[in-house]
């Protein structure tokens, strides 16, 4: 518990600090969405955060929900994922252990790979050009549910093709 406070005391005081060195204003709102953000775990989208505030009852604008998330990620406090799926998908960066994911091309669902060589790959990359703030890998693919289903329409579609010629020798 005290762990968790800590962490939402944290993310506050940096959030203060950057939108005062950008001359930005410290308004409710935008505090109440980093606090929500913060009591969740995985990955969101801004329907999701629109959802959540609303349990909170603390009414904010779409708009205000786009543009708070997009400080958050300039200030380093968001992620947002370059996934390939209609909506932005964001999430809160805890600590800064590497982390990587595999994305499905085709469900856009994402699942989270514990390899530690990539892991420690990760971790020892340096540069002498970059800061790098945080450390993600992105692994895209097909995933097994969907494989499943590819296969299952396959079979249905060659047995189809089968059965046709079938009744056109007949
Ligand atoms: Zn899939």
């Amino acid at each position: 518990m005290s762990e968790k406070l800590s962490l939402q005391e944290q993310v506050r005081e940096r959030f203060r600090l950057y939108l005062t060195a950008n001359g930005l204003r410290q308004t409710r709102e935008r505090f109440a969405i980093l606090r929500a953000i913060y009591e969740q775990e995985g990955t969101f989208t801004i329907d999701d955060l629109s959802e959540i505030m609303q349990q909170h009852r603390f009414h904010v604008s779409t708009n205000t929900l786009y543009v708070t998330t997009q400080l958050l990620v300039e200030a380093n406090l968001l992620i947002r994922h370059p996934f390939s799926s209609a909506a932005a998908v964001f999430e809160r960066i805890v600590d800064e252990r590497p982390r990587s994911y595999q994305i499905c091309s085709h469900c856009h669902r994402i699942t989270n790979i514990k390899s530690k060589d990539l892991a420690s790959s990760l971790e020892t990359y340096h540069s002498r050009s970059f800061a790098i703030s945080h450390r993600i890998a992105y692994v895209y693919g097909i995933c097994a549910s969907c494989q499943r289903k590819m296969h299952k329409r396959l079979k249905a579609v060659n047995t189809n093709a089968t059965s046709n010629s079938t009744a056109k020798r007949q």
